[in-house]
Parts: C-alpha cells; sequence; structure tokens
C-alpha cells in the first residue's frame, strides 16, 4: 500500500509510478555492468532528467556510492551547485533510501522523494541492512520534503528476488 507524508495527488503518484517502473526496467541493464540493484533519477518540475545514477559501491570501492548519494552528486554537478533547493527537484528510487540516504537527502536540497521497495522488504529479500530510521516521513514532511514510498513495490521486488538469485554480491560491513 502506498505510503505518504501529504494527501496523496494522484497526478504526482501516477507520474512517480511511470518513472519508477522504468527505472526497475532498466535496472538489469546497470546490473549486468557491475552495478548494484538500486537505481535513482532526479528530475525538475517541468520532467525534465537532470540525473540518473544505480548504486556503485563494489565496482568503484566506496562505501557511499548508494543510487541516492550517486545521483544527489550528479545532479548537484550538472547543476553547478551544492544545494538544489531553489531548482524544486525531484528523486525517485527503486527501494526506499536508507539511513545514509535519508541525511544526503535532506543536506542537498531536493524537495520531494519518492520510492518503490520498503526497507523491510529489501532487507527481506536482499540481506541489505537499512539502518535505523525513525519516523522518517514525518521528519522530512517538517523539513518541507515529500515522500511517497511502495511505488510499483511488486516489480521491484521482482529485480531484488532476480539480483539474489543471480548470486550477485550482497555486502554486509557489520557483520
Ligand atoms: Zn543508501
Amino acid at each position: 500500500m502506498i505510503v505518504a507524508n501529504e494527501k496523496i495527488d494522484e497526478q504526482k503518484l501516477k507520474n512517480a509510478t511511470d518513472i519508477i517502473l522504468q527505472l526497475q526496467k532498466e535496472m538489469p541493464k546497470y546490473i549486468a555492468r557491475g552495478s548494484g540493484p538500486f537505481l535513482a533519477a532526479v528530475y525538475d518540475q517541468n520532467g525534465r532528467l537532470i540525473a540518473k545514477t544505480a548504486n556503485s559501491v563494489v565496482g568503484e570501492k566506496c562505501s557511499h556510492n548508494h543510487a541516492e548519494m550517486n545521483v544527489i552528486k550528479a545532479a548537484e554537478k550538472a547543476l553547478d551547485t551544492y544545494d538544489l533547493s531553489e531548482y524544486n527537484l525531484s528523486l525517485y528510487v527503486t527501494s526506499e533510501p536508507c539511513m545514509m540516504c535519508i541525511g544526503g537527502i535532506m543536506w542537498s536540497g531536493i524537495k520531494a522523494v519518492y520510492y518503490g521497495v520498503p526497507s523491510k522488504r529489501v532487507e527481506e529479500i536482499t540481506g541489505f541492512d537499512e539502518g535505523f530510521k525513525p519516523d522518517w516521513l514525518n521528519e522530512f514532511k517538517k523539513r518541507g520534503i515529500t515522500v511517497y514510498g511502495n511505488i510499483a513495490q511488486q516489480e521491484g521486488e521482482r529485480v531484488l528476488e532476480e539480483y539474489v538469485q543471480s548470486g550477485h554480491i550482497v555486502y554486509q560491513p557489520e557483520r
């Protein structure tokens, strides 16, 4: 079921569903190149794509390189700024952001987050630890950041299941 920290706007939800389904469709191509099974994109309010990146932790040997962190870095580079707040940007991602990415999104000035598979299901399917995130939808609401989640969840879970079944790396640094 869709979760959100505002009254659900059907147009925003439809638009986000289209984008996240497209990201899930493209993900096998990124995985084949060595990326982790998470893909994110940033769009402006006119529907213009600013940046799109996958998780590159393993390939680039950097534990920070989650899809969301990469896409924020790419958007800031594209717009030549460290503060995205004036651009009214939305971040779309195939799974719920982890505790690091929630922080990264907060500092970036992104105005809305739309995610696919919730962390609980990501953890159950892949074994990744998503971290502790007490009431983050409400905390984001307080800070003026819209969040919609569990978008196209079933399709997203299928991509994660395929990733695990195909024997790709699942890193668990703290264990
Ligand atoms: Zn993350």
